[in-house]
């Protein structure tokens, strides 16, 4: 399915000292300035907008670009060549030997399908080919097409044989779609690279849905990610604006992908229980998680995804039982929930948008 990529980044960065070198063209860009180092590009679907400063900032950030073209290689599902299309083509048949960024992304994804009682489900392939949304296919499917996909859905038919490094789909026709998760997967790779090369500050920013912040800005201060408004261009205004420093922060909302037939807004975001885009009120839903937990990014987009699905009260709640992560969700009726540890922390709160207390 040929995607058309959408050039809008999710969230804008707000810097002074960076707004000489922002840029959210689609074009790929370099720029070298003083010691950062910039390079904007299109890749996994999104724009990419890598920042490093120090000496080795070059070489960390050029093979950061490397690594995201491997990522999304093993992940997409149109990569003949790829674990994840190897995977889809075998489903109800073979088991597939796929490499460790693969099985890491399948289990974790499986993992917090559990947790979130299958709010988040990668087996949700059939469905996203049947809405095609975000593709030129896109189209309201009839209910008789969405029952008869919907046994092919389930994270319990996953087999993963951890042992050689295999998994099989059990039911032929399921396939499973990285979406809601190599992107996260990708920053967490792209950390370790600036690590690598120690870079102590610098800006991984993957589509504007999954950013990470490392160390500070230009001007030393702390770097200002404005959060994208639900339902503005971000030229128009930002739901608000949050102090990260490193820390993962991931987006996640109706706005990215999505078509609007006979009034009504169809979005990429799909319930696996209903097999239709998740309709819980929810339009947007933002998570910070603390850098020092493991594979911070991959689960903030996991999770982003989840509570989107899930809706404010389950979400919420799921949210508080895990350690070191916070979340505010925007309604449809323009309130903000937020988690307790990110109440205040977006300023500049649009006045389309009320804080709910
Ligand atoms: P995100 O923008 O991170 O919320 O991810 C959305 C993407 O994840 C979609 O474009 C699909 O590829 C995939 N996806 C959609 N619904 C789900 C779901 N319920 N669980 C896991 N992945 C999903
Ligand atoms: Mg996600």
């Amino acid at each position: 399915m040929k995607k058309v990529i959408s050039a809008m980044l999710a969230a804008v960065l707000l810097t002074t000292a960076f707004t000489a070198c922002s840029s959210s063209s689609s074009s790929t860009k370099e720029k070298s300035s003083n010691d950062l180092y910039q390079r904007t590009e299109l890749k996994m679907d999104t724009t990419i907008d890598l920042r490093a400063m120090g000496p080795k900032a070059r070489t960390a950030v050029d093979e950061a670009m490397n690594r995201l073209d491997e990522i999304d290689q093993e992940a997409s599902t149109n990569n003949e060549k790829g674990d994840v299309w190897k995977i889809n083509n075998a489903a109800g048949k073979d088991y597939v030997k796929v490499g460790p960024d693969t099985l890491k992304m399948i289990k974790t994804a499986v993992q917090y399908s559990k947790l979130s009682g299958g709010a988040f489900d990668i087996s949700v392939g059939p469905l996203i080919k049947l809405w095609g949304i975000g593709t030129e296919a896109a189209r309201v499917p009839s209910d008789m097409e969405i029952k008869a996909v919907l046994p092919l859905v389930g994270y319990d038919k996953i087999s993963i044989n951890e042992k050689d490094s295999s998994v099989k789909l059990e039911k032929a026709g399921m396939s499973i779609d990285l979406g809601g998760i190599a992107k996260g997967f990708a920053v967490d790779e792209v950390i370790k690279i600036y690590k690598k090369y120690q870079i102590t500050d610098g800006l991984i920013n993957l589509g504007g849905s999954s950013i990470y912040a490392v160390g500070k800005n230009q001007s030393g201060s702390q770097w200002t990610i404005g959060i994208q408004h639900p339902r503005l261009d971000r030229n128009q205004g930002l739901l608000g604006k949050i102090k990260l420093s490193g820390e993962a922060l991931s987006t996640s909302g109706d706005y990215e992908r999505y078509f609007i037939k006979d009034g009504k807004r169809y979005h990429h975001i799909i319930d696996p229980h209903t097999g239709y885009p998740a309709d819980t009120g929810v339009m947007s839903d933002t998570i910070v998680i603390k850098g020092d937990v493991p594979d911070a990014n991959m689960i903030g987009d996991l999770l982003t995804t989840t509570v989107f699905v899930s809706g404010v009260d389950k979400g919420l709640k799921f949210m508080e039982s895990l350690n070191g992560m916070e979340c505010a969700i925007t309604t449809t009726d323009n309130k903000v929930y937020a988690s307790s540890g990110m109440k205040k922390r977006i300023v500049d709160l649009h006045p389309d948008f009320k804080e709910v207390e």
